[in-house]
């Protein structure tokens, strides 16, 4: 069974209390004070493992509680520190809130998320003592720790997937070019699960997905529809199959038009993905009008055509060089953007920050913003894109203009720096 999403809960660690405690001391009455601080809880952390390539172990172990920090104590001794939790998942995995279905983070190359940040620990009553308050009798509690509940769905990272109507060959391809073995049978929607092979040319290695059979009507929900649909996403490369010695009677440039329309249908940028048309099933026959149109079609619409035997395996050699040689030239899979990362702070009341001038350089500062930086990647265009909204909506440039921001001045946000442009 291939398991692609699983519901877990997350819930870090709380931060220990503070201590109230004063030194003692042999002949002296009341020592100072000496509480010391509560250590942090620990903080559950997604991280990519790259050997991995199921959720299956999320399907038996759903609940991931990360340890509390520890309290303080007499003689200024902090409380320990609670260990990060750390989760492992497979490259491609998106965590998604399950509360607002909105994805959170996208486990990319060298993913690693902070799903629930451990509280921080109280401070214990050395902090608070002052001139005029020289025996502090309190300290402070530590923070709770972040709890979620959390889906994990791993969509596959396939880069080349096969699209086509049921039953026009695509499992027996995959099948003949991979170690995958797909159930192959001549009636409709026989793939019920999208299958992935690895497939080498020469010592390029590529993931090809087998799609079940897109029908009309697929992206409004209907038969096969969405849930199979969403893994063909990061295809870079399409093989658009075709019967193309029309064993069940359909035309398949007909076929072709109408699997196009769904995918545009379903997402308009996977329709532009660049397809190779691969004419299935030759060593049926193909009729020479048919082979003509299909040619035609071909030249028409910039694709590279290949007429293929998938069961004799005519043709598969030179169609899998042109993929291994196409892969090479298209650029990365894609990412999603972090969505969430807008909400992360809508959802949170407070957006009040600290800004102010030291040594030349504009520091801002703030709880929810450091929590923004750990989880906007940078590399990222869009995720950028999003962080840059999120300070403007909190007014942070409007704030840094007010103090007397300079064009060019340099601006630090918890690692992140850059010259401020008016
Ligand atoms: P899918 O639904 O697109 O995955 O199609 P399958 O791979 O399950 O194949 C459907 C039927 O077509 C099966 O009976 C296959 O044996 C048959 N088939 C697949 N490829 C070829 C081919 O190249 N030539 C012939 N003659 N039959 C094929
Ligand atoms: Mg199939």
């Amino acid at each position: 069974m291939f398991i692609d999403k699983v519901e877990i809960y997350v819930k870090a660690g709380n931060g220990g209390d503070g201590a109230v405690a004063f030194h003692r001391e042999k002949y002296v009455a009341e020592g100072g004070p000496s509480g010391g601080d509560g250590g942090n809880g620990g903080s559950i952390i997604f991280e990519v493992d790259k050997g991995e390539t199921t959720l299956l172990p999320f399907r038996y172990h759903r609940k991931f509680v990360a340890k509390n920090g520890e309290n303080g104590k007499g003689e200024k001794f902090h409380g320990k520190t609670a260990e990060d939790l750390i989760l492992k998942v497979p490259q491609g995995t998106l965590i998604k809130d399950a509360e607002s279905g909105k994805i959170m983070y996208d486990m990319g190359e060298d993913g690693r998320f902070v799903a629930a940040k451990g509280g921080r620990g109280g401070w214990g009553n050395t902090h608070f003592a002052t001139p005029t308050r020289q025996i502090p009798r309190f300290a402070k509690g530590g923070i709770q720790g972040e709890e979620r509940t959390l889906i994990l769905e791993l969509k596959m990272l396939a880069d080349v997937g096969l699209v086509g109507f049921p039953n026009v060959g695509k499992s027996t391809l995959l099948s003949m070019v991979s170690a995958a073995k797909p159930k192959i049978a001549n009636y409709h929607f026989t793939t019920l699960s999208p299958m992935l092979g690895v497939v080498s040319v020469d010592t390029h290695n590529f993931v090809m997905a087998d799609i079940p059979g897109l029908i009309e009507g697929a992206s409004d929900g209907a038969g096969l529809g969405h849930e199979f649909l969403r893994h063909v996403d990061r295809c870079r490369l399409l093989l658009h199959v075709v019967d193309a010695a029309s064993t069940e009677g359909r035309d398949p440039i007909d076929d072709i038009e109408k699997i196009n329309t769904e995918l545009e249908r379903y997402n308009p940028e996977m329709a532009e993905r660049p397809q190779i048309l691969v004419a299935n099933k030759s060593d049926v026959g193909v009729e020479e009008e048919t082979r003509a149109r299909l040619e035609e079609y071909a030249k028409e619409n910039n694709m590279p055509i290949f007429f293929i035997s998938a069961a004799t395996r005519q043709g598969v050699n030179e169609l899998l060089h042109e993929v291994s040689r196409l892969l090479l030239t298209l650029p990365a899979q894609v990412r999603y953007e972090a969505e969430y990362v807008e909400d992360l702070v809508e959802e949170n009341d407070d957006r009040s920050f600290e800004a102010h001038l030291e040594d030349g350089v504009w520091i801002v500062e703030a709880e929810w913003i450091e929590r923004l930086v750990a989880n906007v990647n940078f590399e990222d265009r869009e995720s950028l894109a999003y962080f840059h909204k999120v300070l403007k909506k909190a007014k942070v440039f409007e704030k840094l203009e007010e103090l007397g921001v300079q064009d060019g001045d340099e601006v630090s946000i918890y690692g992140f720096d850059f010259d401020y442009v008016k």
